[in-house]
């Protein structure tokens, strides 16, 4: 197995562990997205780190969509990144085309809990899941973080994976460029 594979595995478990911290926030306090909207992913400054993008890329180039991906991220002239398919009927709407590859942030993001100074979790959301929800922040108190998505500390756990590769912010696209840059120069030493 070469490192990149490696680091790739490593992330992937990690990232469900995300999910599954979601899962566990989520019987909790029962939030979720508004139906179908896109909104976080028309921000124009979503920045990943390459790591957290490390799965994905390896996803692209193992399903033969790498090169197609690599060349609208280095010839993009918007922002947004380059994986959003916006829904051209409802302004707002959209969604991720690679979902179930997405990185840390895109996960977290409407769905983590921060602490407070005196060590309880307080919900860290997105104001339209928290109006989607019917849920008010300032409701939600959590005694025990335990088992929840905190974010500060699943940056920390991202960062003792690969603290090179996880402590570098990027633009999204970028982040996805570079990141398969990464995966395509692991295989070509594969078999070489
Ligand atoms: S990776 Fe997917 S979820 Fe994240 S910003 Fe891009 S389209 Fe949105």
């Amino acid at each position: 197995m070469s490192h990149l594979d490696h680091y790739a595995n490593q992330t992937e478990t990690f990232l469900a562990g995300i999910d599954q911290a979601i899962h566990n926030l989520q019987t909790q306090v029962p939030i979720h997205c508004k139906e179908g909207c896109g909104k976080c992913c028309e921000n124009p400054n979503v920045e990943s780190t390459v790591l957290e993008v490390i799965p994905l890329a390896r996803h692209l180039v193992t399903t033969g969509q790498a090169d197609a991906i690599y060349e609208a991220v280095t010839t993009a002239t918007r922002p947004q990144c380059v994986l959003y398919a916006a829904d051209p009927s409802v302004p707002g709407n959209g969604r991720c085309t690679q979902y179930h590859h997405r990185p840390m942030i895109c996960r977290l993001f409407g769905f983590s809990v921060s602490k407070d100074k005196a060590g309880n979790g307080r919900l860290a959301s997105c104001p339209l899941v928290l109006e989607a929800s019917g849920v008010s922040p300032d409701s939600v108190v959590f005694d025990s973080t335990e088992g929840l998505p905190v974010y500060s500390e699943s940056w920390m756990a991202l960062t003792g994976i690969h603290p090179e590769w996880a402590t570098q912010r990027y633009p999204i696209n970028q982040a996805i460029r570079l990141a398969i840059e990464k995966v395509a120069l692991a295989d070509q030493l594969k078999t070489s």
